[in-house]
């Protein structure tokens, strides 16, 4: 690769786009325009640049093309001594033909996310999914008595993610934490997320899962709209729906307070999306479930009862719906669908499933045949687990994150991912609480 940099030198012919085409993409040097956008300097990721010479087997290119010293990005960062602050640094953005589609700033550059309930079993697998992938994570979490961070230490990262406290309740909270950690992506995973709960306190969980969801939107809004954002929302919206499988076209019928409640999230996401034209996706996940699954949900109750009984800590497995069908899936290949969402061209709303789905027997009798136990004896069917409403069936249709996002919905299936949970809950019974992520 040749650059010729002495094109660029202060030379008011050259226009501002041409003098871009020239920057390479693998490079991922920046030119460093003054105000007139006259050339006076490049920056570097240090890294890149490393890793371009072992490739290139160049010498240092900065050095030889540009006879300038270049400025570093370390972590993100410039180095503060080595700019001069009048300057302005651009970074050209290019597609595959090398033609430049967008120019930022160095602050594009840091792989920021925030994660908003950071203590729930998406927020955790998550982190470690982006601390993997090299991004600075900056997990928020609502400081209550009971507010735990069991789940991140179980996957051993929680010393590898700044954690902030905050309200999803108030503006003013979110738009402290954009302006303090400067993410480039936020994920909102806050919520009330358990259906039964939802149908006790419909007041709240309509705050917490629906409107708090415009405090995100208006804070992007108001702070930094370049912003991406990403909703979390539910195959709960599709309620009791007429469609055998369910994908983005379906139109919803909540049939809980929290399905309305992620309904409002859902429609706010788009209508911010259409209004103000800011990268808002959302994701419609359907049931996913891990280790980490709180107990008050199905499976995981289900798994844990078993491991209890195959270890003699109990002998009874009490349960509500035993038709109720979900496409379950595994939380881990779940999270992979979020970050895939921002990294497309355009924000839209993707169906993110397994595309079959089990009744919750089917559940509890796979599981207990894992544990070479015969179900039937420890079951025990309690009225108070029925719901004023519940959905029959979900099944999702992923074909447009299959084709658009490369998702592959059939990473974890459903026996393996009851072999990944009830070999988690054996151990966790036996105080080996770490928990390991399969790929
Ligand atoms: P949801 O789909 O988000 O509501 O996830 P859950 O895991 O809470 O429930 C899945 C299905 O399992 C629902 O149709 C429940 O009615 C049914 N179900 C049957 N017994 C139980 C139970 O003991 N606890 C829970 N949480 N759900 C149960």
């Amino acid at each position: 690769m040749k650059i010729d940099i002495r094109s660029l030198t202060v030379d008011e012919n050259v226009t501002f786009k041409d003098a871009f085409k020239i920057t390479s993409r693998t490079l991922r040097t920046a030119f460093v325009l003054d105000k007139n956008h006259r050339f006076c300097g490049i920056i570097t990721d240090g890294d890149i640049r490393r890793a371009l010479m072992t490739s290139a087997k160049m010498e240092d290119p900065i050095k030889n093309y540009y006879n300038r010293d270049p400025v570093f990005i370390k972590d993100g960062k410039l180095n503060k001594q080595d700019v001069n602050p009048e300057e302005v640094y651009i970074i050209p953005v290019l597609n595959t033909d090398d033609r430049v589609i967008d120019y930022k700033t160095p602050k594009d550059l840091r792989r920021v996310a925030f994660v908003s309930g950071i203590t729930g079993q998406d927020g955790a697998y998550l982190a470690y999914f982006l601390v993997k992938k090299g991004y600075t994570v900056v997990g928020g979490y609502r400081r209550t008595s009971n507010c735990s961070f069991e789940k991140l230490k179980r996957l051993n990262i929680l010393d590898k993610i700044r954690l902030e406290n905050f309200d999803i309740t108030d503006l003013s909270s979110i738009m402290r934490i954009i302006e303090k950690c400067e993410p480039r992506e936020i994920y909102n995973l806050a919520a009330q997320t358990f259906v039964q709960i939802s149908f006790d306190e419909p007041y709240s969980t309509s705050m917490y899962t629906g409107l708090s969801v415009i405090n995100f939107l208006e804070a992007i809004r108001l702070t930094d709209p370049s912003i991406k954002f990403y909703q979390a929302s539910s195959s709960e919206m599709f309620g009791n729906t007429d469609q055998p499988k369910q994908s983005e076209n379906t139109v919803f019928r909540p049939a809980s307070p929290y399905a309305v409640a992620k309904l409002f999230g859902h429609l706010s996401t788009k209508n911010y999306r259409n209004s103000y034209n800011m990268f808002c996706a959302s994701g419609i996940l359907f049931n996913h479930e891990s280790p980490l699954r709180g107990l008050e949900f199905v499976t995981r109750k289900i798994t844990y009862n078993a491991a209890q009984i195959k270890l003699g800590l109990s002998k009874e497995l009490r349960i509500g719906n035993l038709k109720a069908k979900r496409d379950w899936g595994y939380a881990y290949d779940y999270v992979k669908s979020m970050w895939l969402m921002l990294q497309q061209d355009e924000p839209d709303d993707y169906v993110i499933g397994t595309g079959r789905a089990y009744s919750v027997e089917q559940f509890i009798q796979k599981t207990f045949e894992y544990l070479n136990l015969d179900y039937k004896k420890y079951l025990t069917i309690d009225e108070t687990y029925f719901r004023p409403a519940d959905i029959e069936c979900l099944t999702s249709h992923p074909e447009k994150a299959i084709k658009k996002l490369g998702w592959n919905p059939d990473v974890t299936l459903l026996d393996k991912l009851i072999k990944i949970m009830v070999d988690a809950d054996l151990d966790y019974l036996q105080n080996k609480s770490e928990v390991k992520v399969e790929n």
